[in-house]
């Protein structure tokens, strides 16, 4: 392979079979066999539109523009089809150099991304990408999470006893005349 922008032949491919190294993606592999047409060249190309948010594509160029698909879907299955794709896509030089020399570990440096595949050697709280060596320890930490709830509560009632006054009135038998009745 000459130029490294560019995938030619299944000899180029060839280059990023897994089996030769992990580090290359199956996925990608296959979709590349799959998708190579004579004549047809596949590069990586970085879409401009502010839309894409600088989504990356794998595609060929025609007289009409870019046919391509996400680098993302291509890596996800080897049967998603080209299709033309968004104006204002600019040949990022040198991909398949960058790919060739880091594999995954180059498209996701950060080591965030899951793969199918097993990428870690993982030894107590201490792991190894099996691709680039990359070391990560695991760190542990608490969290105190306060938890907001609601619940309907009776409120102390009123008191349903009230004092009232009444004004009242009773017929009572005056002194006088009881001490003249005990007479009789
Ligand atoms: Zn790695």
């Amino acid at each position: 392979m000459k130029k490294r922008e560019e995938i030619q032949t299944l000899a180029d491919i060839a280059e990023f079979n897994p089996k030769l190294d992990p580090k290359y993606s199956p996925n990608l592999f296959r979709w590349m066999k799959h998708h190579l047409t004579r004549g047809a060249k596949f590069s990586v190309y970085r879409s401009t539109d502010p839309d894409q948010k600088g989504r990356l594509w794998i595609g060929f160029k025609t007289g009409c523009g870019v046919v391509a698909v996400p680098l993302p879907r291509a890596m996800t299955t080897r049967k998603e089809a080209l299709a033309w794709s968004y104006p204002g896509m600019v040949r990022i030089d040198g991909w398949f150099s960058s790919y060739k020399k880091g594999g995954r570990c180059f498209i996701d440096p950060d080591h965030t991304q899951l793969f199918a595949d097993e990428r870690w050697a993982t030894k107590g709280k201490r792991r190894t990408c099996l691709w680039c060596g990359l070391k990560q320890n695991l760190r542990e930490w608490e969290e105190v999470i306060t938890v907001q709830r609601t619940d309907w509560v009776t409120a102390p009632h009123r008191k349903l006893e009230e004092t009232i006054a009444l004004g009242r009135a009773k017929w009572e038998m005056a002194p006088s005349t009881k001490k003249r009745n005990m007479k009789k």
